[in-house]
């Protein structure tokens, strides 16, 4: 016989054997989900080879025409088993698919996690798993497998403790497909029962499209219908959120989910859920799950980015589509008009969704926002088609709404002031420079609401947007003070009274900051602080992005000083003061500052301060 009979044994890569542990521990108190990993592994298989048979009918077997998954038991042994007639792996296969745990980032965000968040089986489970759940119940796992096309003799027998190595022998194997045996721990000899292992296929896998027998009875427990094509009025909330932690791993009810049967040109199926948390990759460049695309209730693929726009990342769920080839690729997504049908449909469903959810239940709607509102907002800029939709889902915080609550622009606009015809913002590094920036000065002396704006992505929203129901959107912070239809005349005339009396200091003011200040002017824009800094008017929305990084100035920053201040009076009083030069820097960096951004130099603020001060209090003793 040409089988090689030796034993290989590999090594985990570095920390699998802390992971595994990690997992095992974290999800003790779930430890049913094994089965339903297994089986929904299983289900997978025997998709993949259904399709892969369409290109290469040489892969059909004798008499293995129909799909089966089958659990058993052997209490003497004390032993599960999980086996399947679908794909099956090779070699090569086995050490990718298997012997590797920690997908890309994975083993980052385990480790990365704290003593509390270990416990946390909600986070752990969002990896879905997947193959490793057997170790929470087995302490050896021997999996033996042939790929569908290998020769008899090419099986695969990989075995392992979960301690950090893995052993692989080529075998002869009759069938093609993947038995699993789990040697279970001690002290879990409740699970072999074949009452208790139904009870969990129910529970779990119910809707899974295959049929799963136990023991010795050929009938399948479950129902082996893809709960998505069952009729709505079939199915309650508590069925679809047990699909739904099913699919995801997650172990929270999601927020809401569509379910949605379409007959006409084209002829598909949503099921699509929003998720109560965040996913930890949900920031990541590649997020890995995404929406399954199934044609004809077979599992074709699994995609973030091509089935729903990206500002809808979050989403999980199923696609089942009737138009679309069996051998469909991720290259035909590209180019298909029934995706571009159906994905247009899904993003308004989903919009539809979150409207109902906001209009109904605000509670649930505001949980929603603080997971997911970051994402959602790209929508504004990455689809201007539903920009409208997406701006009455916004919420902010506000200079009325208080920290934790947050209005919509239906809100800002139903609370504006006679008079006001614009929506005003201010971008900040974060809501306590926001709410403590002099740019606020004025407003809150009317009363004008402004929206303050911390998220790094607020300023393509705003720019984005432009305006809402024919408001403009207009900075606090961004050109010359505008009120929109806000300012008296009384004020407009002070003002201007204030530009001809300042004019000489602004001159020497402007001279002292050459370089640093693009121009220095008189406002009307405060009330308690001596000076700010706003951004010029005729910046672009680039420059005004590219100021929440880098040092956090905009590109030309413009010095504005109150002439209500006591300070700004006096200089203007002793214009020759000497240390009039001293006074603009220290100006000039403290109104950058109070803006949230960085000054160039703190030492030469400090010592410029120091000085001042010295000064100061020399003038007082020999005054
Ligand atoms: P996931 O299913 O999320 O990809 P798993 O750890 O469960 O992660 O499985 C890793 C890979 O191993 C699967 O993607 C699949 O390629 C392979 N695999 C697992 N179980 C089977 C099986 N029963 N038959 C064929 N391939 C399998």
């Amino acid at each position: 016989m040409s089988l090689q009979a030796e034993e290989e044994t590999f090594r985990f890569q570095a920390e699998a054997a802390q992971i595994l542990d990690l997992m095992a521990n974290s999800l003790y108190s779930n430890k049913e989900i094994f089965l339903r990993e297994l089986v929904s592994n299983s289900s997978d298989a025997i998709d993949r080879l259904r399709i892969e048979r369409f290109s290469r009918p040489e892969l059909a077997e004798d008499g293995d025409d129909e799909p089966r998954i089958q659990v058993s038991f052997d209490k003497d042994a004390g032993t599960i088993t999980v086996a399947d007639n679908g794909i099956g792996m090779s070699r090569e296969e086995v050490i990718e698919n298997i012997g590797t745990i920690a997908k890309s980032g994975t083993s980052e965000f385990l480790r990365s996690l704290t003593g509390d968040q270990r416990r946390d089986t909600a986070l752990i489970g969002q990896f879905g798993v997947g193959f490793y759940a057997a170790f929470i119940v087995a302490e050896r796992v021997v999996l033996t497998t042939r790929r569908a096309g290998l020769p008899v003799d090419e099986g695969v027998r990989w075995a392992s403790d979960g301690k950090g190595e893995y052993t692989l022998e080529t075998v002869e194997r009759a069938e093609r497909g993947t038995t699993i045996v789990l040697h279970l721990r001690d002290g879990e000899d409740e699970l072999l029962n074949e009452h208790r292992l139904r009870s969990i296929i129910k529970r779990y896998s119910d809707h899974i499209a295959r049929p799963i027998t136990v023991g010795e009875d050929d009938s399948a427990v479950n129902q082996a219908s893809a709960l998505w094509t069952r009729p709505k009025s079939e199915l309650k909330d508590g069925d679809y959120h047990e699909y739904y932690k099913q699919l995801t791993g997650d172990f929270t009810d999601p927020l809401g989910y569509v379910h949605a049967k379409v007959e006409g040109r084209y002829d598909y199926t949503l099921l699509l859920f929003v998720p109560s948390r965040a996913p930890y990759d949900l920031w990541m460049p590649e997020p890995g799950q995404g929406v399954r695309l199934h044609v004809q209730r077979v599992f074709i693929l699994e995609d973030n980015g091509r089935l729903l726009p990206r500002y809808l990342r979050f989403v999980r769920g199923i696609i089942d589509s009737a138009d679309l080839p069996l051998n469909v690729s991720r290259e035909i997504l590209q180019g298909s008009q029934a995706i571009d049908h159906i994905r247009a449909s899904a993003v308004k469903k989903l919009l539809r969704l979150l409207k109902d959810m906001a209009d109904g239940e605000p509670d649930k709607y505001a949980e929603f926002w603080t997971q997911f509102g970051a994402v959602l907002k790209e929508g504004v800029f990455d689809d201007p088609a539903h920009r409208e939709d997406i701006a009455g889902l916004l919420r902010f915080t506000s200079t009325r709404s208080g920290r934790e609550a947050r209005v919509s622009l239906a809100d800002y606009v139903s609370g504006m002031k006679d008079g006001q015809d614009k929506i005003y913002y201010l971008l900040a590094p974060g809501l306590s420079d926001a709410a403590a920036s002099p740019h606020l000065e004025a407003f809150r002396a009317k009363d004008i609401e402004v929206l303050l704006l911390d998220d790094a992505v607020d300023n393509f929203v705003v720019t984005g947007l432009a305006q809402y129901e024919g408001k403009q959107l207009q900075s606090v912070a961004q050109g010359p003070p505008d009120f929109g239809g806000m300012a008296d005349e009384a004020e407009k005339e002070a003002a201007e009274q204030a530009d001809t009396a300042y004019a000489d200091l602004l001159g020497k003011l402007k001279e002292h900051l050459d370089g640093k200040a693009f121009d220095v002017r008189v406002t009307s824009r405060l009330t308690t602080s001596p000076a700010c800094i706003v951004a010029n008017e005729a910046e672009t929305d680039f420059t005004v992005a590219r100021r929440l990084r880098g040092s956090g100035l905009p590109a030309q920053p413009i010095l504005e000083i109150n002439p209500g201040h006591p300070l700004v009076e006096r200089l203007n009083r002793g214009q020759d003061d000497p240390r009039l030069a001293d006074w603009a820097h220290v100006l000039y960096d403290q109104a950058v500052l109070t803006s949230g951004a960085r000054i160039e130099e703190p030492g030469a603020f400090v010592s410029r301060l120091n000085d001042l001060l010295v000064s100061l209090t020399d003038g007082d003793q020999s005054g």
